[in-house]
């Protein structure tokens, strides 16, 4: 069984990885750690729908700090840019930074996010920010896949409706909202 600490943004994008990982020997933690998110009703909306899916799965969610005021000073400059933009890729830093700081803290060997199954957001960027993220600490890794691959992006869509997820309109902070 190889532990893995699986950072989640929201059900939706989580279901279908979560499901995989389960199925292929893993045993996944869950790391909420989006301070990007707004407001903060948002991001209190997708953490409850998440949690409730782990829940009934009895998989153990993790609770990261939200500090929207941090994260707007992270991305300060760059809030007129389009999404898959520096911007995203700061964002991605930031989230995958402290994914794999809390694996180190809980001597879990590699980390994942469900970033990578939005089919919204740049591959190559979320590669970069946990491979750049892995390296800071010994003894952890970037499992980096490609999740909307083998059929995920199906399940991901089956997984919505059994499930009825609420489901954002928006990728996350107020510079996304249209
Ligand atoms: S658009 Fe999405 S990925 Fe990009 S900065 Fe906003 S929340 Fe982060």
């Amino acid at each position: 069984m190889n532990k893995i600490l699986l950072h989640s943004c929201c059900a939706p994008c989580s279901a279908a990885v979560l499901e995989w990982l389960l199925n292929n020997n893993f045993v996944p933690t869950l790391f909420y750690y989006n301070p990007n998110i707004f407001p903060k009703e948002e991001y209190e909306k997708r953490k409850n729908e998440l949690t409730r899916h782990a829940l009934r799965l009895d998989v153990e969610v993790i609770d990261g700090d939200y500090n929207h005021e941090e994260w707007l000073s992270t991305v300060k400059g760059l809030e007129h840019l389009p999404e898959r933009s520096i911007r995203c890729e700061k964002c991605f830093e930031i989230r995958l930074n402290k994914t794999a700081e809390k694996t180190a803290q809980l001597h879990i060997s590699q980390f994942a996010t469900t970033l990578s199954s939005s089919r919204w957001k740049d591959l190559a960027q979320i590669s970069d920010a946990g491979n750049k993220a892995a390296v800071k600490y010994d003894n952890v890794s970037f499992f980096d896949r490609n999740w909307r691959k083998d059929g995920l992006q199906q399940r991901r869509n089956e997984l919505m409706k059994e499930n009825n997820f609420y489901n954002q309109i928006y990728c996350g902070c107020e510079f996304s909202v249209r």
